[in-house]
């Protein structure tokens, strides 16, 4: 009888282990899948002044709730985003109204309605040499409409660290799609360096997406502040990791609270001057590669 229930105990404290064990490694799975590191860029963009040529440009337009923003140097020019559903051909009728016909490169930092939902007219309206998209697939009818109208050729999906000029500046891509089943966390962020001056463009990069670029070369004058300035980014470890002087936000009417008190009290707090499309209208920041100005329609 003794023996018996020896057996029966061990086979309890047996079963108990495996089950810690399981319990244990799954929780690890899960913090595993949630913020996925990027590598680190060894030749950071930002590093190194550039040439410059005359002056750069970039406009963040008021698009209402969503992006795009445009850069412009030296005849050659970038899209990023193309606002919601409905806003490619104001989009379109303002680019245009500076003369440009041909689009050097448009980036779509990620699948969701209120980045790509206007590309489908930016892409009828100009002539596009390459379109870099993170490579998530969606299945929205503001994803398909776009892809259809995209040629194989056109079309990168960038590799992390993957850098490039634009005019007189540098790109440098840091991050791009971990297939996170959240659209914002597979954005691309990307890095530009003009002369002295340095940006971040960060889609809607909060969250674990945030953290995981921490180990990255960051520091910058101009933060495009990530999704909308929502609760869940722009931590006070990412701003005292990048040092901005200035954040910009586009946001427009919305349900989610954008952008949220914790994120502006952030902001403010460690001096960055904020500029909102939603109360700024469209703003243009110029800049020689030295010193910079910026004027908005409000
Ligand atoms: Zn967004």
């Amino acid at each position: 009888m003794r023996k018996k229930l020896r057996v029966v105990s061990f086979f309890i404290f047996a079963l108990l282990l495996i089950a810690t064990y399981l319990i244990y490694t799954e929780n690890e799975n899960l913090t595993f899948n949630v913020v996925k590191e990027t590598p680190r860029c060894v030749n950071s963009i930002l590093d190194n002044p550039t040439q410059t040529t005359g002056n750069l440009s970039v406009h963040f337009l008021n698009v209402s709730q969503g992006d795009s923003i445009l850069i412009l140097n030296n005849n050659q020019n970038i899209l990023i985003d193309c606002g919601p559903n409905g806003k490619g051909d104001e989009i379109s009728a303002y680019i245009q109204g500076l003369g440009i016909s041909d689009m050097d490169y448009l980036i779509i930092t990620h699948t969701d309605a209120d980045h790509i939902g206007g590309c489908e007219e930016i892409l009828k309206n100009f002539n596009v040499k390459m379109i870099f998209m993170d490579g998530q697939v969606k299945d929205t009818v503001s994803y398909r409409d776009v892809l259809k109208l995209i040629d194989k050729e056109q079309l990168v999906i960038p590799d992390v660290c993957f850098s490039t000029n634009i005019g007189g500046g540098m790109i440098q891509f840091i991050h791009g799609n971990v297939n996170s089943e959240n659209a914002n966390q597979n954005s691309l962020v990307l890095t530009m360096k003009y002369g002295k001056t340095s940006f971040l463009f960060t889609g809607d990069c909060d969250s674990n997406c945030e953290k995981s670029l921490l180990n990255q070369d960051l520091e910058v004058d101009f933060l495009k502040v990530a999704h909308h300035c929502s609760e869940y980014g722009t931590t006070d470890e990412f701003l005292d990791k990048t040092t901005p002087r200035i954040g910009f936000i586009s946001v427009g009417k919305n349900s989610y609270g954008h952008p949220t008190d914790g994120c502006l009290s952030r902001l403010d707090q460690k001096g960055i001057q904020v500029y909102r499309t939603d109360l700024n209208g469209n703003i243009i920041l110029g800049t020689d590669g030295e010193t910079y100005w910026i004027s908005s329609e409000k």
